[in-house]
């Protein structure tokens, strides 16, 4: 049996697997936004996991944010609480054995390499396109980490070749750069370009209703939306050359997208015959936790 947890800002998921993947149990509790509060929730749900069905084999954390390289300290996470924490130290210390803590898009890649839309391939690409744009690598089922603990990052690489209105109808990246795909291609992200551009104020819901209602600028905007993903992805079809890239978060819903991206990523990507499959992930918001506790 293994144990998954998924430690996110607002709510920290537990989950029991065993070896083939069945789920045996699940818990979900607030996170609590201090340090020594986060890690009580994890505490509370290993034993309780425990205590109900034996000692478990592997314990797997996924979270937003990174292990620094070069001090072992959480870095990058958005649960600023967690930054410069010693978060694996301690857990391990607390609880005595090794522990598995890992980037949160990377855990959604591994869930879908070794069970879901990614299942049976090599070298599989997961993106997360929801409220931010992130991304992970897995190659035979395990994580790519990378020296600097950034393998994936995908969601801060310039979108190739923006042309003068796309350098207009968008907003500037909270990271500080210009022209971050995740602010073309974030719900949010996505939004604020077509809000721009037609001076409106919807959110990601609306235009994909009004898409549905063949409003034409909402039509307008999802067809540059998935030129946008295919010009990020052809970056990523490229250097990595996947065997497949498969979508999370809640864009990934769109059904427009798969019928569109693979048209669209074959223009732009350097080759003749493109086999990279684009396709939509199994486990949803559950991937999560499932690739924390498949982490080795
Ligand atoms: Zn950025």
């Amino acid at each position: 049996m293994k144990i998954g947890i998924d430690l996110g800002g607002t709510k920290t998921e537990g989950i029991l697997i065993d070896s083939a993947g069945k789920e045996l149990k699940r818990e979900r509790i607030k996170t609590e936004k201090n340090y020594n509060g986060s890690i009580k929730g994890i505490l509370s749900i290993v034993k309780n996991f425990e205590n109900s069905f034996g000692d478990v084999e592997s314990i797997g954390i996924g979270m937003p944010g990174a292990i620094s390289a070069d001090t072992a300290l959480i870095k990058n996470a958005n649960s600023i609480w967690l930054n410069g924490k010693p978060l694996k130290k301690d857990l391990e210390k607390i609880l005595n054995r090794k522990i598995n803590l890992e980037n949160d898009a990377n855990c959604f890649a591994l869930s879908e390499a070794v069970d879901g839309g990614g299942k049976g391939y090599k070298v599989v690409f997961g993106v997360i396109i929801g409220t931010g744009t992130g991304g992970g690598i897995s190659i035979d089922k395990q994580v790519l980490r990378g020296v600097n603990r950034i393998s994936g990052e995908w969601g801060h690489v310039t979108l190739p070749n923006r042309t003068d209105d796309e350098k207009k109808f968008v907003k500037k990246c909270y990271c500080g750069k210009d022209g971050c795909m995740e602010t073309y291609v974030s719900g949010p992200g996505f939004a604020n370009c077509f809000n721009l551009r037609f001076g409106k104020d919807y959110d990601s819901h609306q235009i994909i209703e009004g898409f549905k209602n063949n409003d034409t600028d909402c039509i307008l905007a999802l067809n540059l939306y998935v030129d946008h993903l295919a010009r990020g992805l052809s970056l990523v079809c490229n250097i990595l050359d996947p065997d497949v890239i498969v979508l999370g978060g809640g864009m990934s819903n769109i059904d427009f997208i798969y019928e569109n991206i693979n048209t669209a990523l074959q223009k732009y990507v350097f080759t003749d015959n493109l086999h990279t499959k684009v396709v939509k992930n199994v486990h949803g918001d559950s991937s999560g936790v499932r690739g924390a506790a498949w982490l080795s």
